[in-house]
């Protein structure tokens, strides 16, 4: 089942430079900055009552997040969507003709769980399920 929007990701060239429009601009804090190398991106969370924006930088030109930088620019990239059962939700997906970018979920920031749906059979949304991962139990 999902439980709410987890996170809305962003792409940005250079999280150095975008960070001052979200903590002078909009005034949020910034909670943790993380690398994360199953996607080569550096990510940086922002919390915004239930939930978090997600800046995502290109660690290389073989990111996901180059790639998409170079196709589209700079923009929301992702919505994700916290689930109690990822597994379920990815097998609920497939079964109604989804792509599943990841047939079975890989660890992404914060030692979450995630997992994509390709945005051309979900009609132009990258789309994110996360869950908790089991060795780690704060938000991100
Ligand atoms: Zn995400």
């Amino acid at each position: 089942m999902l439980e709410k929007i987890d996170h809305i990701g962003i792409a940005v060239h250079s999280i150095d430079k975008a960070r001052s429009f979200y903590e002078h601009a909009l005034g949020l804090t910034c909670e943790k900055m993380e690398t994360v190398d199953s996607q080569k991106v550096k990510t940086a969370f922002y919390r915004v009552g239930e939930l978090h924006i997600e800046l995502l930088e290109p660690l290389d030109e073989t990111s996901p997040i180059a790639v998409f930088l170079a196709k589209k620019g700079e923009g929301i990239h992702h919505i994700a969507y916290k689930t109690d059962d990822i597994r379920a939700q990815l097998d609920q997906a497939e079964q109604q003709g989804c792509h599943l970018i990841h047939k079975a979920p890989i660890t992404g920031a914060g030692g979450k769980k995630v997992a994509f749906l390709h945005p051309k059979s979900t009609f132009g949304v990258l789309t994110e399920f996360c869950m908790k991962g089991k060795d780690n139990d704060h938000a991100g």
